[in-house]
């Protein structure tokens, strides 16, 4: 065979081969122990503050999102992604998933369950951003809700939960950065000042200001472009326009940080992009990296009436970024992920000690040992390399001669010492030297 053209072949075949949708990423085997890790200590954490899991499904009507995210938000306006289904209902993959929460809570009459109702989720979430370092189309959150309490106490309990399980992964110099949106009564009084504040400069607004100057004036005062930066100063604060209520229930969220020695900072300008927030909202940032929030949250006492509940049922949460956090945490050199050796590697030569092999692979695992094996590299010599690599305390080697025998050899790959131990008594060595 002509060896260009063959190839060309090969060139050809490698292009026609599949990519992921362009934002989306595969979470590859070199990186699942980090998130095995990180599961397990959301686990245990959710477990420690008592939130339940729950889950929702990826998709939802459209039309949830635009009443709970709020229709003039970039999530809605700009970043879903939506679709038809067959049957010709307005679907939407979840951008985020307390507004689904809060519809299942509704449907499914879960405030007589509990009061509060402290539940955890975990998945993936979708927005349609421009993908760059830590910014996915697909990625993956982690979230506590607490609905039917307004408690301050619990907008404390959501922070502490973040830090304790930010800290569990090792994440040190952790800030909160915090605020609040205020509440009905004394949130429009707030929005017409700050439009006078824009008032005389509205020209110099950028675009998406412009129009949020219109629609949803306090997102006037988070957005990044250089020339709303500019206009910020100056721009009066909600501190100063709050009702007694706001005011005491923000008092109140501070003093519980500050008896839990949490590190807080006051940001004026921190809103949130979403609609359903009211009062407190906060983000979790590292002291390092304050530009890139790790966790945001807040209370959303307003979100079941905007899923048509006829009544306000209050709530408070926070959405932890998986990914931002497991990148942070690899930038540090933190070591997320578990890290214990595995107790036994199986080496098998020959075929008959193969097809006794998985039976004692299988009576090891099913005792909880931990077995590796690598059959295919066939040669005794390219199992022990592979056995190596492994860091594998033992070795069992497992011949035609222990076949026949009814034996095993087992190696510390430590020490080096070798053993020859009968097979029925196998699981049980093995026991005793893992001890
Ligand atoms: P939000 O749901 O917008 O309050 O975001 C909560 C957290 O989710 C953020 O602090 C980020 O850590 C994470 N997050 C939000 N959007 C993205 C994205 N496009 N890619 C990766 N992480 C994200």
């Amino acid at each position: 065979m002509n060896p260009e053209k063959n190839e060309e072949k090969t060139n050809s075949k490698k292009e026609a081969v599949f990519q992921s949708v362009r934002g989306m990423h595969d979470i590859l085997p070199k990186d699942g122990a980090a998130w095995m890790d990180m599961w397990n200590v959301g686990r245990e954490i959710s477990e420690l503050h008592d939130f339940t899991f729950m889950e929702t499904p990826i998709l939802e009507t459209l039309g949830l999102f635009e009443a709970g995210v709020g229709k003039m938000t970039d999530i809605v306006e700009k970043e879903m992604f939506v679709f038809k289904t067959r049957g010709k209902e307005d679907v939407a993959l979840r951008p985020e998933c307390t507004a689904p929460i809060m519809r299942s809570f509704l449907q499914n009459h879960l405030g007589h369950f509990a009061s509060p109702l402290k539940v955890f989720y975990a998945g993936p979430m979708f927005r349609y951003e421009r993908p760059q370092a830590g910014r996915y189309r697909q990625f993956h959150q982690w979230g506590f809700e607490i609905i039917g309490d307004g408690d301050p106490f619990y907008d404390a309990e959501i922070v502490l939960a973040t830090l304790h399980f930010l800290s569990a992964l090792g994440l040190k110099e952790l800030r909160v950065k915090i605020n609040t949106v205020g509440c009905r009564v004394c949130r429009p009084t707030y929005q017409k000042k700050l439009l006078q504040h824009y008032k005389a400069n509205k020209k110099e607004l950028c675009k998406d200001c412009a129009r949020r100057y219109e629609e949803n004036p306090l997102r006037l005062l988070d957005c990044k472009a250089q020339e709303c930066r500019e206009l910020l100063s100056g721009a009066p604060i909600i501190l100063d326009h709050l009702c007694q209520a706001c005011n005491a229930h923000l008092r109140q969220v501070l003093e519980f940080l500050e008896n839990n020695m949490v590190l807080y900072e006051p940001d004026p300008h921190l809103v949130r992009g979403l609609d359903y927030y009211s009062r407190t909202v906060f983000e979790v940032v590292a002291s390092d990296k304050p530009e890139t929030a790790l966790a945001g949250g807040g209370r959303y006492d307003y979100l079941a009436e905007f899923l048509g509940a006829g009544r306000n049922v209050p709530g408070v949460g926070v959405s932890i970024g998986i990914e931002r956090v497991l990148e942070y945490a690899a930038s540090k050199k933190l070591s997320i992920g578990r890290k214990d050796r595995p107790s036994i590697f199986f080496v098998v030569v020959g075929e008959e000690a193969k097809k006794k092999g998985l039976y004692l692979i299988q009576k090891l695992r099913l005792a909880r040992v931990r077995t590796l094996e690598s059959v295919g590299k066939k040669s005794l010599e390219n199992q022990m390399r592979a056995a190596n690599k492994a860091k594998a305390k033992f070795v069992f080697i497992f011949g035609q001669r222990e076949c026949f025998e009814e034996t095993i050899i087992m190696r510390n790959m430590d020490s080096g010492a070798q053993e020859t131990i009968p097979l029925s008594r196998m699981v049980e060595e093995v026991k005793k030297r893992l001890r």
